[in-house]
């Protein structure tokens, strides 16, 4: 998958044939690395907040942003959400562009899903204690 991000440096470094520019995002793509784990391209630069943050021609990004940016050729308008919930991940493919409700709302279901699986979880103790005659509140 790292032929991925050069493919995705190659093909921008064809759009633009400003030097400094190719130089600028050259140095970003240099503090991403591959989790091949996960398929994140996780940000090794800076990060505040739990999120990455980059220097672009005198302006500081969030990493993910400007990743997002330079695949859509265009400012996001609303919020870029992280669907592999990893804040540090570039992968465009792990971003999705949404509006802030809706957004706020995707945050609200993982959070429920969450929850519903640590009460299984409980549960599943629980069981598993009175199984061996332990009696748990
Ligand atoms: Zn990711
Ligand atoms: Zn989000």
């Amino acid at each position: 998958m790292e032929t991925d991000l050069e493919t995705f440096f190659l093909m921008y470094k064809k759009q633009s044939k400003r030097i400094k520019v190719n130089n600028a995002i050259q140095k970003i793509f240099h503090r991403i690395e591959f989790n091949t784990n996960n398929d994140c391209w996780e940000w090794q630069g800076r990060v505040r907040n739990g999120y990455g943050y980059c220097y672009f021609l005198g302006i500081t990004y969030a990493a993910h942003g400007f990743i997002w940016m330079l695949v859509n050729k265009e400012e996001p308008e609303h919020h870029i959400h992280h669907t592999c919930e990893n804040k540090i991940c570039v992968n465009p493919a792990h971003l999705e562009h949404l509006t802030a409700t809706e957004h706020q709302r995707r945050h609200k279901i993982s959070e429920k899903s969450r929850r519903a699986q640590m009460e299984e979880i409980n549960s599943g103790i629980k069981i598993l204690f009175e199984d061996h005659g332990i009696t748990t509140k």
